[in-house]
């Protein structure tokens, strides 16, 4: 080996092997591994507030903020401004020995917005990897109790869930479609309840307060057959997104399953990677249930899409178990606590609270939905209309008095998807299906971004019922 030279900071051209490509992003033989491998999505090139615009110049109205990401929409210059001055401070450091001020503002203004409830948080790049810190920490906290109960390795959290991605969270979670292939390396320790899912599961003759006893005997139930003292954790969504299309929880029900959960000494993960960060009209979803967790997840509203960023929020009972314990979490990342995702994400929540968003997600919110149950209450094939805040969806049904749903083969939340692209209507709406056993079900959910408009709600919901119009009739 030669002398180290340093390079130019200008990397070399690749080798051509075959024909010159002119505009790389257009080439039929794209390098990208689209998520479907036969079909080119469209390039989207520039974004205007709740606006993209793809290379074709058609400007597509984001309903649905991507996964519920982009609340500020595409655009904002504030956010700009504040990743690159941290750019120019200093874009990385290393964790395992260093701080950095934008991990330490944006960490702190995340445990003050929970009222100190929450005395730490825990930086990464994505809700997977919050939910796989929220799964580690749980496990460790039980080995670092005064009497260390080891024994705690089983996990309960609901079918029809999402937590993410990588074998540990998507074995946490119940995305049946996700999990196929996978089943037999994913971890045996998660059990699956049923969610609370009034729209398909509440019996005629059943009440909020017997359903929601129902739901809590079956936690219980579940405890029991396991061992109560080798649970660790119960995991759901504050409020259920991707898979179920947007189902808020009855009152008393995450309550009265923190209840099961505090009978044995088990600890009550929220997953708000979704729902969380002001999506449902409230920082935290769990703000508006009579319930604290121990453990919780943010992420996709966190960085509004500016930077990739998650979060770990940890309950101070569990962080003062660890300071008296071994003082250090078995885990950590090299991109934990990232400077610049840090300093989009704390320039992101301070807006929503210098412009008071989150005021407008309610108002805007309770517009959305009355006019969605104006349109399309009596549509013959909208079964349900549901959500919270700026949080919607709506499920489709062949028959309303039967629910009986779709077949899966008609792929009708992703036709719906692909209509609304179509430039007459140009709206991009999130599709889901599978929501009632993993294949049944269609659903497509709406998130505009939290400063969104009356006259936009307005194009939202007529560019809706017109997709729905020509895919349906
Ligand atoms: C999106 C999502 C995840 C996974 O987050 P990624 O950023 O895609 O890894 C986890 N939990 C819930 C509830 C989600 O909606």
């Amino acid at each position: 080996m030669g002398d180290y030279k340093p390079t130019s900071t200008v990397s070399p051209a690749p080798a051509m092997t075959g024909k010159p490509i002119e505009n790389e992003a257009t080439d039929p033989q794209s390098a990208v591994l689209y998520r479907q491998l036969r079909q080119k999505p469209l390039n989207i090139v520039g974004g205007r507030g709740s606006y993209l615009i793809t290379d074709d110049g058609q400007e597509i109205l984001d309903a649905t903020c991507g996964a519920a990401v982009s609340c500020l929409g595409h655009s904002d210059e504030r956010v700009h401004a504040a990743i690159l001055d941290q750019l120019q401070k200093i874009p990385y450091c290393y964790s395992l020995y260093f701080t950095n001020s934008a991990a330490e503002d944006l960490s702190k203004f995340l445990v003050n917005s929970t009222g100190g409830k929450m005395s730490r948080s825990f930086i990464v790049s994505s809700g997977t990897e919050a939910v796989e810190a929220a799964v580690k920490m749980a496990i460790q906290y039980f080995t670092e109790l005064p009497t260390p109960q080891p024994q705690r390795i089983n996990l309960i959290s609901r079918q029809s869930s999402y937590h993410g991605n990588t074998l540990g969270s998507l074995a946490v979670g119940h995305h049946v479609a996700r999990r196929a292939i996978y089943e037999n390396i994913l971890s045996k320790n998660v059990h699956h309840v049923s969610q609370c899912y009034p729209y398909r599961n509440m019996q005629s003759n059943e009440t909020t307060e017997s359903y929601v006893a129902r739901l809590a005997q079956e936690l219980e139930d579940e405890f029991q057959r396991l061992g109560p003292d080798t649970v660790c954790a119960f995991v759901a969504e504050t409020m259920t997104g991707a898979t179920l299309g947007c189902v808020p929880a009855l009152p008393g029900y995450l309550k009265a399953m923190k209840v099961v959960c505090e009978r044995h000494g088990a600890l009550l993960i929220l997953d708000e990677v979704m729902s969380g960060m002001g999506r449902t009209g409230t920082l935290h979803a769990w703000e508006q249930e009579d319930v604290v967790p121990d453990l919780q997840t943010i992420a996709k509203g966190l960085g509004a899409g500016y930077a990739p960023i998650a979060g770990l929020l940890i309950n101070k009972h569990v962080v003062d178990t660890l300071t008296k314990g071994t003082g250090a979490f078995v885990h950590g990342q090299t991109y934990q606590g990232h400077p610049v995702s840090c300093a989009a994400a704390y320039k992101v929540q301070k807006l929503i609270q210098e412009d008071n968003l989150l005021a407008n997600v309610r108002a805007m919110g309770e517009y959305l939905g009355q006019l969605l149950h104006e349109r399309l209450d009596s549509h013959p094939h909208v079964g349900d209309i549901r959500g919270r805040g700026l949080f919607w969806a709506l499920e489709f049904v062949q028959d309303k008095t039967t629910k009986e749903p779709y077949s899966p083969s008609k792929t009708l939340a992703w036709t719906l998807h692909t209509a609304g692209l179509k430039p007459d209507y140009s709206i991009s709406l999130m599709p889901g299906n599978g929501g009632i056993d993993g294949k049944n079900g269609d659903h497509i959910i709406l998130a505009p971004p939290y400063n969104t408009t009356k006259a936009e709600i307005e194009t939202i919901v007529d560019r809706t019922a017109r997709v729905i119009q020509e895919v349906l009739g």
